[in-house]
This record gives C-alpha cells, structure tokens and sequence, in this order.
C-alpha cells in the first residue's frame, strides 16, 4: 500500500476536469512495488507454462481443459487475489489485481475465462453476498474447485439491459423462486458451477440470484462460433422452471440494477488493464517482425511509414497506460479513505469505483481503442503475413475486437460519461458551470500572446491541456445550457464530449507521468517518454478541436456559433513539436531494444 498517494491530494471523480494535479500525487506504473510485480510475474510464469502450450487445443473449445487449466490457475492462486483471507482468499489491493489483469493478458481467450470466473462472476456474491452465501461460495472461487459465470444479456435485451424477460416466481411454500429465462453470450458458460443471474420478480423487480448449475432445469446451448477469443467458452443458458432457493437472492429484491451496474465499474478498468497487456504483446510482435523482415534489402523497419505506425503503438499504449493506473491508484486511495472511515472492504472498494465511474466508462473506451488501433497496424506491418493464420497478428486482431462490445459498447459508455458528469454537475456534487462561465467570460477578454509560460519541462503540453479543459467546458456548457433536456437525444454531440473529455484525461495523465518519472530519472533517460508525451499532446488537441467544432456545429447559429469556434480555435492553438521527428526517434528505440520498452 506504500504507493499510493497521500490522503487528501487526490482528486474525486471527474474533477480532473476542473482542477489541477501535482505529478507527485499521481500513481505512475513505474512505481510498482516489488510485491505487486511478483504476482504480475507469476501469472505471466502460469500462462507462459500451462496456457500457452495449449492454445490451439483451447481454441478448438476443448472445454475439458479450458475447465482444467482454470482450476490449476486456482491452484496456483490467481483466482484468489480480491477475495479476503476470511473466505480463503489472498486480498491483493486494488492496483495489484489492475496489474494482474494486465498480466493475464498475455493468456489471449484464457485471460477472459479468468477474467469473467474472478470478476463479474464471484464479485456480485464478495460485494453484495449476505455472510452465508459469502461462506459457501467464496472458498471454493478462490481456489477454482467452483467456477463463475455472469447471466444479464438475454436475446432481446443486451445494452438495454434491464428490459430483460427472464422471470422469476416466489413458489407457493415460500422456499423457492421458480426461474425461467434464456441468457445468451455468457462468458464460462459451457463450464461454470454458479452463475450469478438477473431476472425480474413477478415480471417486475430486477433482482439477482445464485444460480447453481446442478439445479434441475439448468442447460447449456451449444458454444457460439465466434469472429475471436475462440479460446473461450462462450454459450446461451436456459433456465425452465428452475427452483432456486430463496436463500440465493443476491442483495436486495429489485435492486439487481445496482449490482449489474456496479459491477461493470470495476469490470471496465480491468478491462483497460487488459487491453494495455493485449497491446504491449501486439507492439512488441511487430517490433520483433519489423527487424527480421527485409524488403527492398532493408528491414521494413528502416520505413518512415512503418516507423510512424511503431511509434503511434508505443504513443498509444504509454498514454492509455499513464491514465489507467492513474485512476487505479485513485480508486485503491478512496477505497482505503472508505475503509478508514469504518466501511467493510467490499462496500469501500464498490463506493470507490462508483466515485470514479466516470474515468472508468472513459477507459473501457481509450484502452480498446488503442488495443484495436495496435493490432490494425499490427497486422498490416506483417503484411500479407498479417492475414495469416499461421502468424500471431491475425488472432491478436480477431480478439482484439471484441472489447469494443462487451462491458457497455464504446457507445454506451461514451454516453454514460456524459450522463453522470450531468448529472453530478446537477446535484452539485461537482461544479463545472462555474468554471464553464468563466471561461465565456475569458472568451470576451483580448487572448494574451505572451510565450513567457511556455518555458521549463513539458510547458507548453501542459498549457495545452489546460486550455483543452477550457474547450471542454466551453462547449460542454454552452451544449447543455442551450439544449437541456434534448441533449439525450443528440447522440451524436454526446459522443463528440465525451471524446473531448477523454483527451483531456489521457494528455494530463500521461504528461503527469512522465513529469515525475524525469523528476526521478532525469530528461536524459526519459527522451522516449517526452517525445511520446508531446505527440499525444499535439495529436489529442487536434482531435478535441475537431470534436468540439463538430458539437458547437451542430447546433449553435449566427453570433454564438462564430463566438463559440473562434473561442475553440483559440483554446486549441499549440505549435506542438515536429511529430514526424519524434514518432521516428521513439520508433528507433523500439527498434533497439526488439520490443515494447516504456
Ligand atoms: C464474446 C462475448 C462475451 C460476452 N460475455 C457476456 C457475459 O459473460 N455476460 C453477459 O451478461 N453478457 C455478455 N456479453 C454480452 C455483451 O455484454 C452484449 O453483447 C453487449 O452489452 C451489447 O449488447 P447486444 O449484443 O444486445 O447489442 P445491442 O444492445 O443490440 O447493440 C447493438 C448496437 O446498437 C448500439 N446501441 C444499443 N443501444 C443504443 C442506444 N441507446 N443508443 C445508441 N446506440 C445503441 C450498440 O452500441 C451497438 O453498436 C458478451 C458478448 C460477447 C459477444
């Protein structure tokens, strides 16, 4: 727990958008202790050994030993790491599980088979289990003898997921809830023991219950044959007239929504975590194909054009790296502040994901972006080898996509972003109209030139992120004022804000990081990582200018429309450095080193 920041220097939820950060007060992934590296190492030394080997039989579904492989990660104490010691469990703090999710990755599909048993399908029960479902069921999750799945998406109901149909029947005697429903794409469905499921009482409470496979009633459809992550098991679930013991209500009667949805808080930034691991493996694939391959008697690496795509990996995947464990770190500092004030481990950890919700919607969208921008380019540095199943690039692609889809689409979470900032400006638990307003009054005021701020370490980066904010709160201030209510229904503007906002998150966390790495190295030792910083920086305010004309476009007219994009224009003007030159020198140290080295 030593590094975490110092209680109180920490920003609450979203507040990154209207106050600053010292690079002292941020958790940079460069400060892992040696404990929390060892459980990163373990479970690489796990997947290197036992999953890797198998991964052309796992992809064939032999769920025999997808089911083996997962006990003998139990075994081996993977499975065990968020549980408390009470329940047999080795509760790691919360920036080591990050990690080992970031770990995991190395195992492709076997990381979602892990991923799902350990977190939505035995967190529903650690967080919200009374004392005896905690008892009965969270020894056993622990060591993988029982493995977990998570049932919400129905055939009619995945995003909008509480219009699910599954029903559930108090019977006559009181003992039981008779079930009946039909899950599909569940994650460990064709091998797990307990699945936590959603149903609606009476057709009308959305309540969640522990479902034990062994129930009568309960079938498995057939695996889904699907685009990637073939090396999971992925299938429908049916539940006929399933009695389930009354004593496997999970949490409150028609509270369901706020285990789902909790739940997912957490799944998002492990989800993060994830894609970060999947894209440093991916990097490092096409770093090592870019040495060896020679075209035109030069390996393809010596190419500008490749050399761009190897520098914009690495950009990508430090920047979505920088503002993951940021946010891992905040959550792991609330968590602890909870616990201090007298809330048991679970209700600190569930409070402290739900303060952060926002960042976490953020970085679902962020980390499988990179992902998915990595391994695009991953294939086409392999060229036509990139399209062949015989070389790693194809099924890294094909895996890749999925996490665009699942914890929320990017849609979804890109609206939620938006969603819950309003809606926390409205109670008043964070106050962007102020600011907002002062920034349209900045806006009547001539703009200063002086260039006498821009001097010293990433200066002029971190202006530019501050006049990011400005844009956002501009545009987001005036949109809301000037469409209330009618916002929800412009998606369009949403998605614009929202990727505005995450710009501003991903270019502050990274500058940050890198700040107090020099701070500890020195500028000499951390040349790729400023050059990495100042690409992000110049390409984010570009892409946030780009995004915030969209909006005010969309709806602004006559003089508020001009006042609003020459305020735009000027809130995103930054000379920025020559990106060519530095996305060269970072793809050279990549080169050197034959893989991913930040
Ligand atoms: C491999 C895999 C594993 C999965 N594992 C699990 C699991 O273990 N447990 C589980 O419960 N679920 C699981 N899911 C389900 C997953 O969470 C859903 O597929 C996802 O939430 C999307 O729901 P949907 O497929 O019904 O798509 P839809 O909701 O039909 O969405 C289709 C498209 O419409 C968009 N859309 C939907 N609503 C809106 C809106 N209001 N505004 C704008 N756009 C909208 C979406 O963004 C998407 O682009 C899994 C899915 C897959 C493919």
């Amino acid at each position: 727990m030593e590094n975490v920041q110092v209680e109180g220097k920490v920003l609450k939820g979203a507040e990154f958008l209207i106050k600053e950060t010292d690079a002292q007060n941020v958790f940079i992934p460069e400060e892992f202790n040696e404990e929390q590296l060892m459980v990163a190492d373990a479970a690489r030394e796990f997947i290197t050994q036992r999953v890797i080997p198998n991964t052309e039989k796992l992809e064939k579904h032999d769920i025999p030993l997808l089911t083996k492989l997962l006990e003998e990660s139990g075994e081996y104490g993977l499975l065990a790491t968020a549980i408390p010691e009470e329940y047999e469990g080795t509760q790691q703090d919360f920036l080591t599980n990050t990690l080992l999710t970031e770990a995991n990755s190395l195992g492709g599909s076997f990381a979602l088979t892990m991923g799902a048993h350990t977190g939505i399908g035995t967190l529903p029960i650690l967080y919200f289990g009374n004392p005896a479902q905690k008892a009965k069921y969270l020894p056993k999750l622990a060591t993988g003898e029982l493995k977990a799945a998570y049932c919400l998406t129905e055939p009619g109901s995945g995003s909008d997921a509480l219009a699910a149909k599954s029903k559930a029947v108090l019977s006559e005697d009181g003992k039981h809830y008779i079930l009946n429903g039909q899950k599909m794409w569940i994650t460990n469905g064709g091998l797990a023991d307990v699945f936590c499921v959603f149903a609606k009482i009476d057709g009308e409470k959305f309540t969640g219950f522990i479902v034990e496979a062994a129930y009568e009633g309960v079938t498995r459809g057939a695996e889904e044959r699907k685009l990637g992550i073939k090396g999971s098991s992925t299938c429908q679930i049916f539940f006929e007239n399933v009695k389930v013991p009354v004593e496997n209500v999970l949490g409150e009667i028609g509270r369901g929504h706020v285990i789902a949805f909790n739940i997912l808080n957490i799944g998002r930034i492990k989800l993060a975590a994830g894609t970060i691991g999947g894209a440093k493996i991916a990097a490092t694939t096409s770093i090592k194909y870019a040495n060896e391959r020679k075209q035109f008697k030069r390996s393809i690496g010596t190419f500008g054009a490749i050399q761009h795509k190897l520098g914009e990996q690495a950009i990508r995947i430090y920047a979505g790296e920088s503002a993951t464990y940021r946010s891992a770190a905040d959550i792991q500092a609330m968590e602890e502040k909870l616990m201090h004030e007298g809330k048991p481990y679970s209700q600190a950890l569930l409070g402290a994901a739900e303060e952060y919700a926002i960042e976490c919607a953020l970085l679902k969208v962020v980390g499988s972006e990179a992902l998915d921008y990595v391994v695009d380019e991953g294939v086409q540095i392999f060229g036509g080898m990139g399209y062949s199943e015989e070389a790693p690039m194809a099924r890294n692609y094909r895996d890749a996509r999925i996490n665009r889809i699942f914890e929320g689409t990017n849609e979804i979470n890109r609206m939620l972003v938006i969603d819950m900032l309003l809606k926390r400006a409205m109670k008043g638990q964070l106050d962007i109209m102020s600011p907002a307003m002062a920034v349209q009054k900045e806006l009547m005021t001539p703009p200063s030139f002086g260039g006498s701020g821009d001097s010293g370490f990433l200066a002029a980066e971190k202006k530019a992120v501050q006049s990011m904010k400005k844009a956002v709160l501009m545009t987001l201030g005036a949109t809301a004022q000037k469409l209330m209510q009618k916002l929800q229904d412009e998606q369009e503007i949403l998605m614009y804000l929202s990727d505005m906002i995450a710009e501003v998150y991903v270019a502050e966390s990274t500058i940050l990081r890198t700040e107090k790495l020099v701070a500890t190295r020195g500028e000499a030792a951390c040349q790729g990582q400023i050059d990495m910083t100042s690409v992000f920086v110049a390409d984010a305010v570009e892409r946030l200018g780009l995004n915030g004309r969209n909006a005010i476009r969309a709806w602004a007219e006559g003089d508020e429309r001009r006042m609003l994009l020459m305020g735009l224009r000027r809130f995103t003007k930054f000379e920025g450095v020559n990106t060519k030159n530095a996305r060269r020198r970072i793809a050279q140290q990549l080169l050197d080193a034959d893989e991913y080295c930040f």
